[in-house]
């Protein structure tokens, strides 16, 4: 019932009798429980065809807030939002992730902490809290797995960091799989599959299968950085950092496009120097960054087929910096796809840029602490009576 007032469909007593096909007295005890869970806010009118006008069910959004992170390799981003997914508060801060654990955890409690006085809200106003990582996650444990350029957070407990302080949910994905879900969420709500694809230092893919993140088994799935493309001998000899030769990240990546750059003589020390050539029109950089859209694309043509999303969203520095990655990805894309997959699809860039991350953090947390089994869970642990005094 819940779902249905979140989503309008259903806003007055009657839809939901009509949709849910309950008795309006089981319909009355159960908005009963919701409100003393302070989840619905009751609005006097709507449209009335006489007599005295329904009132109009509305989710409460202010019910309570989330804490979300994106943790990046080098800079990050923290956001406090409601339970709509509104930005009520933003920080940000140049970070070394490579620091470990504590000073990086530490400094994000310590700003959530002023975010949280800043709007005025106490410690016991947060449901849960939602952190993205640049590196694979067990979701199950919220811990780090063997993530190559995460020293020291290896099986690092993220969620019992925070734990003591909140005593809520504390859930951590990788950050490509919170990006999808952010896009998602927020721009593509009537979609169901899509394909969201960070293009940065590295290349990761973040598969969003019927609404939800696809992990797989171990938490890998979507790792495209990793997949070896066909870029003639040369290329298919280039080494990469997870030990392998000749893979997408190794070849189109934007540390691979800055070693290639500075192989032409230009000072090109990492990827945010490539976003900068680009910008500012130097050819060499242009030309690299259409050619890294092609091979991109070649992997991505092969996912479209394995999946057939109704969008592929492509994000990251590199894409936003330059029109000619996401021109080279649809080139191929639409070329080498099966028709039937493409028949519908739309390639765009991601609108939610670098905020991309903390929206989704957050929107994995409300889906989790909103979702119909929590809420069941926190009804059944309220003291009986509760719900008859509120309602
Ligand atoms: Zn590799």
């Amino acid at each position: 019932m819940l779902q249905l007032i979140r989503r309008a469909d259903g806003t007055t007593r009657a839809d939901l009798a009509a949709l849910t096909g309950l008795a309006r007295s089981t319909i009355s005890q159960r908005l009963g429980q919701l409100q003393a869970q302070g989840l619905l806010r009751e609005l006097d009118g709507g449209e009335s065809t006489g007599g005295r006008p329904p009132s109009m069910l509305e989710f409460n959004d202010d019910a309570g807030v989330v804490l979300a992170a994106d943790l990046g390799a080098t800079h990050s981003r923290l956001a406090v939002t409601n339970l709509g997914g509104t930005v009520l508060a933003e920080d940000r801060g140049d970070i070394e992730i490579a620091a470990g654990p504590e000073p990086v955890l530490d400094w994000a409690d310590e700003r959530f902490h002023l975010m949280l006085r800043s709007l005025d809200r106490g410690d016991d106003s947060v449901r849960g809290i939602g952190i993205g990582v640049p590196g694979p996650v067990e979701h199950a444990t919220g811990r780090p797995r063997n993530p190559p350029i995460m020293p020291g957070w290896d099986g690092y407990p993220i969620p019992e960091r925070f734990a003591d302080r909140y005593g809520v949910p504390v859930l951590v994905d990788n950050d490509v799989n919170i990006m999808g879900l952010g896009e998602l969420w927020t721009n593509w709500r009537s979609v169901d599959h899509l394909l969201f694809v960070k293009v940065g230092t590295g290349i990761g893919c973040g598969v969003l299968m019927d609404g939800r993140i696809h992990r797989g088994a171990d938490g890998a799935a979507g790792d495209i950085g990793h997949i070896r493309v066909a870029a003639g001998d040369e290329a298919e000899q280039v080494p990469c950092s997870c030990g392998n030769v000749g893979c997408l990240e190794a070849l189109a990546g934007g540390g691979a496009m800055a070693r290639r750059l500075r192989a032409e003589g230009l000072d090109a020390p990492d990827a945010r120097t490539v976003v900068d050539l680009a910008r500012a029109g130097e050819p060499a950089a242009v030309s690299l960054v259409r050619e890294s859209g092609r091979l991109i694309g070649e992997v991505l043509a092969a996912s479209v087929n394995l999946y057939n999303p109704s969008v592929l969203v492509v994000g990251g520095d590199v894409a936003q910096a330059h029109e000619q990655l996401l021109a080279g990805i649809r080139e191929v894309v639409y070329q080498r796809s099966l028709p039937l997959a493409t028949r519908h699809l739309r390639v765009v860039r991601s609108q939610l840029a670098d905020r991309a991350g903390v929206i989704g953090a957050a929107a994995m947390v409300t889906e989790d602490v909103l979702s119909p089994a929590a809420i069941d869970a926190a009804i059944a642990a309220s003291p009986p009576g509760s719900a008859v005094a509120a309602g």
